[in-house]
């Protein structure tokens, strides 16, 4: 981890002085900020529905105009589950229920890194529409993954892990 964020933080955001690093931290010397500078926790939805997985087309970078899983980064003061549910509401327009919890990978994310979980959903009200940063909506037959053109290789791992055993 420590390759990210050597280059992140040059000075105290408190007091100015030049930080100090270790594998796992950020430190002043002088005022005795530290930084623990962790993946950023994000949460992602699989719906299956008719032997179909829904996927979102992103609209902005990175990876824009590639496939994704519904989700999104949690606000600071949400649980994983709690920011699904908003996500996929900002999303797609839908309520969901979340079935079971599927697994989760790290990766990064415009050059920081992420740590995403996924549970497995499904839609309890609404019909999904594409708003907010997605771009459109295709539900995808579980023979035919589009996995050249997912944005994340963590997507496409747990995609497939999810169809090889389910
Ligand atoms: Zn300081």
């Amino acid at each position: 981890m420590q390759k990210y964020f050597h280059t992140w933080y040059v000075f105290c955001p408190r007091c100015k002085t030049s930080l100090e690093y270790d594998d796992h931290s950020t430190r002043c010397s002088s005022c005795g900020f530290v930084a623990y500078l962790n993946a950023s926790p994000g949460v992602g939805a699989i719906i299956e529905k008719d032997h179909a997985i829904l996927l979102v087309k992103r609209k902005f970078d990175p990876h824009k105009n590639t496939w994704d899983i519904p989700g999104g980064f949690l606000n600071s003061d949400e649980s994983f589950e709690s920011a699904l549910h908003r996500e996929l509401f900002e999303e797609l327009g839908v309520e969901i229920n979340i079935v079971r919890y599927l697994g989760s990978e790290a990766d990064e994310y415009n050059g920081r890194p992420i740590i995403n979980t996924i549970f497995l959903c499904t839609i309890v009200s609404g019909t999904p529409v594409p708003t907010d940063d997605i771009a459109e909506i295709q539900w995808f037959d579980r023979e035919n993954m589009p996995y050249n053109d997912i944005a994340f290789a963590y997507v496409k791992k747990i995609v497939q892990s999810y169809i090889n055993t389910s």
